[in-house]
């Protein structure tokens, strides 16, 4: 395969040459720089010390983590066996120290340990049982097959990052897939991002509930047509009760655009969107430190700026109020976010912007007085 050196944060990386990214026989996305940024500011400030990347392709991931964060101890996984061979010569590119190389793993000790293995991601996790600090699942669509193995590969009180990237079953143009694979009924329309990021976690939540073991969003976003959810463990069955408690239902009329939830096992009504989770998306002191760290290396610190001053900002109340759609629903015309915001503000609510949209605002006040405020204007 024909390869081109690039730089991403602190690494050196040799990638596939191909007209398109599907097209290569390692993957890479460039536009993926973002998510492995705020990944790398994320895993600075939990400050994990065993590390995996279950499927790393050509190995970016692991690498920037080893290069840029306290981490020392990495694996690198990929069931490729092109993968396997990029993610050595990757190794080789970044790092001094002697390197070891046996038929499906290869052992790279210099002031880290990097562990690259050549295996499938649930056979790795199943040997290497509670001993990870941060398992990473980047896969092609969705993370559902890995989920188990993770949620036992993780130390108790681990961390789990997931990317989803099936937004298709997640935002409801596949029901029947959202339904096989995430056991939940997805919305369309202008919720449809935070309800499938929603459902996301409130599956992790169920599974992670069989083992005692309770889930905190510690960061949880939707962008570039992507899900990621950073998620802290919480050992004890008291925790997974906790956890499940959070979980709950979306109602959405479609012809105005109002909404209600419902933390319940079961739907007290018809027509309930999910089961979703109805938790934070955020721990807000992870999500400032994470905004406060250094991004002069990052390869989109401009982007991830923008992005995270949002998220800092941004109200934790599950959904928001699209303007646009809103004004469409009910027959009105569109006006400034900054004006409906101030308008609500003199009465006493609370509003922010929201990360899943630009159009939208996530408030405290009820839809009537939205839908008052987009009125008088
Ligand atoms: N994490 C990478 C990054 O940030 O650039 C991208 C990973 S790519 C989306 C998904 C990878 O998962 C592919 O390289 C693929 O070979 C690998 N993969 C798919 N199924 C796997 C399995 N069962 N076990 C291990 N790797 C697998």
């Amino acid at each position: 395969m024909e390869l081109i050196k690039l730089k991403e944060g602190k690494a050196e990386i040799l990638v596939p040459k191909a007209e398109r990214i599907y097209d290569a026989p390692v993957f890479y996305n460039p536009v993926m720089a973002l998510n492995r940024d705020l990944s790398v500011l994320l895993l600075k400030v939990v400050k994990a010390e065993r590390v995996l990347d279950a499927l790393s392709a050509t190995g970016i991931r692991g690498i920037r983590y080893a290069l840029e964060t306290e981490a020392d101890e990495i694996w690198l996984n990929d069931i490729n066996p092109e993968a396997f061979k990029l993610i050595i010569e990757n190794l080789k590119l970044n790092f001094e120290g002697e390197l070891k190389i046996n038929e499906r793993s290869a052992t790279l000790k210099d002031k880290k340990t990097l562990i690259a293995t050549n295996k499938d991601a649930n056979l790795l996790m199943a040997e290497k049982f509670r001993y990870f600090d941060f398992l990473d699942l980047d896969p092609f669509g969705s993370p559902v097959e890995f989920l188990d193995s993770s949620l036992r590969s993780l130390k108790r009180k681990g961390v789990l990052a997931l990317t989803a990237t099936d937004t298709a079953p997640l935002c409801g143009a596949h029901p029947k897939a959202c339904l096989r694979k995430y056991n939940a009924k997805p919305v369309r329309g202008e919720l449809c991002h935070e309800s499938g990021l929603r459902i996301l976690i409130g599956t992790v939540v169920r599974y992670a509930a069989k083992y005692d073991l309770g889930v905190e969003v510690l960061f949880a976003y939707y962008k570039d047509h992507y899900f990621r959810a950073f998620l802290r463990l919480k050992d004890g069955a008291k925790e997974g009760d906790k956890a499940l408690k959070n979980l709950g239902y979306l109602y959405f009329d479609t012809k105005a655009g109002e909404f209600e939830v419902e933390r319940a096992f079961l739907p007290s009504k018809p027509d309930a969107f999910g089961p979703l989770w109805l938790g934070p998306l955020k721990n807000q002191e992870i999500v400032e430190k994470m905004n406060a760290e250094d991004k002069g290396e990052l390869a989109e610190k401009k982007k991830v700026s923008k992005f995270l001053n949002v998220v800092v900002e941004e109200l934790d109340v599950p959904f928001f109020y699209d303007i646009h759609a809103l004004a469409r629903r009910n027959s009105l015309e569109v006006r400034k976010l900054s004006d409906i915001a101030a308008m609500l503000q003199e009465k006493g609510y609370r509003v922010s912007r929201t990360h899943f949209s630009p159009t939208a605002i996530k408030t405290d006040a009820p839809f009537e007085e939205v839908l008052e405020a987009l009125k008088a204007l």
